[in-house]
């Protein structure tokens, strides 16, 4: 085992290879407060890479309903429990158990439990297994939003609906959950392969499986914590997500012949408008060079309104969430750690820059490298209550924010306000 630097745990932490990074990651945010759950995005996927015999399971994009769906079903469950297992009342953060001084912590803190590289799996032995994880049965693959739509919560009685649909917290509450492989940083998968057919790309830090060394032990299947790689038994090896590369090395000729970098499948059919994906650079130690210009930059490491889904796994996962502002904060910090209560209250009165950001979700197809904001005139103010029940002022300006792609050319140019235009009375369709 290694020492590695995961700035998402605040700490130094073991991993079974050496530190390595890429130029730069391959990183998005979905903002979960607007998923629909229409499953655009996972069609998309499946008609572009898994439709063939042998991956009819395979959902390298799925969005399922929390709390109870989950695929393969009840995942993040299964871990929490075995990590528990093996540190009992252990997986906590800021219990300064580390004695990790406070000047090196991580954005979030520090991490005093145990990764699925540090814990002992209770199941087996230590000497068979170097992560933590567990093969799903066949049948916990057989629905990949199982229990969709399915709320949980108390209060709820016939006749009462919408009863305790108020915020910041609602008794009776679902949401999607938008997943696909984290391309991490650490890969529980890579790290447990004994074929080292899995690799991280140097240029933009996707993760791959090479078919040709692969022999389908499904060691990464059991060790990635996301359940994100996927057997085929047609053909006896694993397959995964490869970022749709062919678009992110912009050379889909069809799409853009002028060779820009372009968004995933998943990323570019979303509907409801709630992904945004791109590149951040890196430094040769792993720590993303400043650019708050940079708009992955911007919403993870500056406004800290995404965090990472269960950073207490240890992959270091490169998938960033805005979190519901409906649901329980303890459900929520389990799942995203300690940033949650602050990442909302950010959302829900955001800053002048953020509201501008927060329209590139979707706003154009090719991957926008950097931002500017040009200044609007201020059309609206009101009071908001935050979650902590203080209250704020919220100033609407319309500004008017612009993308830039690789090249920096201008690609997409957008506005707070949606323009409107109201057609003239004497226009042949107008009724
Ligand atoms: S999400 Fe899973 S499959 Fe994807 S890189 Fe991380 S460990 Fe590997
Ligand atoms: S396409 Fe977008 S809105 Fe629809 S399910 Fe996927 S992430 Fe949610």
């Amino acid at each position: 085992m290694s020492k590695v630097y995961n700035w998402q745990l605040g700490r130094q932490m073991e991993y079974p290879h050496e530190e390595a990074h890429p130029q730069s990651q391959f990183t998005f945010v979905f903002n979960i407060n607007r998923c629909i759950g229409c499953q655009t995005c996972t069609m998309a996927c499946k008609s572009t890479w898994t439709f063939s015999r042998g991956q009819e399971q395979m959902w390298w994009n799925n969005v399922e309903t929390k709390p109870y769906g989950g695929y393969p079903q009840s995942w993040d469950v299964k871990l929490l429990a075995l990590l528990e297992e093996a540190n009992a009342g252990g997986q906590v953060w800021n219990a300064g158990s580390t004695g990790q001084d406070e000047a090196d912590a991580g954005p979030y803190g520090v991490f005093d439990g145990q990764t699925i590289f540090e814990a002992k799996n209770p199941l087996k032995d230590v000497a068979q297994s170097r992560v933590l994880g567990y093969l799903p049965s066949d049948d916990e693959w057989r629905a990949p939003n199982i229990y969709e739509d399915t709320a949980a919560g108390q209060g709820w009685r016939p006749g009462e609906y919408g009863k305790t649909a108020s915020l910041p917290e609602h008794d009776v509450w679902f949401f999607y959950l938008q997943r696909i492989c984290n391309h991490c940083t650490y890969p529980g998968c890579l790290a447990a392969c004994p074929r080292g057919a899995i690799y991280k790309r140097p240029e933009d830090g996707v993760v791959l499986i090479d078919q040709s060394r692969c022999r389908g032990y499904r060691k990464c299947v059991e060790a990635c914590p996301y359940k994100k790689s996927f057997y085929r038994p047609t053909t006896r090896v694993s397959e995964k997500c490869i970022a749709c590369y062919p678009r992110l090395e912009g050379r889909d000729a069809d799409i853009t012949p002028d060779g820009e970098p372009i968004e995933t499948r998943c990323m570019s059919a979303c509907v409801g408008k709630i992904r945004l994906q791109g590149m951040v650079e890196t430094e040769r130690d792993g720590s993303w060079v400043e650019d708050p210009s940079n708009p992955l930059y911007f919403l993870i490491r500056e406004e800290q309104v995404a965090l990472p889904l269960y950073p207490q796994f240890g992959t270091e996962p490169n998938g960033y969430y805005i979190p519901p502002r409906w649901v329980p904060r303890p459900y929520l910090e389990q799942m995203f750690g300690p940033g949650v209560e602050q990442a909302i209250e950010r959302y829900v009165c955001p800053s002048r820059r953020l509201l501008a950001v927060l329209q590139l979700f979707r706003a154009t197809r090719p991957i926008i490298f950097r931002f500017e904001i040009i200044e609007g005139e201020k059309v609206h103010e009101r009071e908001v209550t935050l979650p902590s029940g203080e209250s704020k002022t919220l100033e609407i300006f319309n500004d008017t924010v612009i993308g830039y792609g690789r090249s920096d050319r201008e690609i997409v140019r957008t506005t707070v306000e949606e323009p409107t235009f109201e057609r003239p009375a004497q226009h042949p369709n107008s009724i």
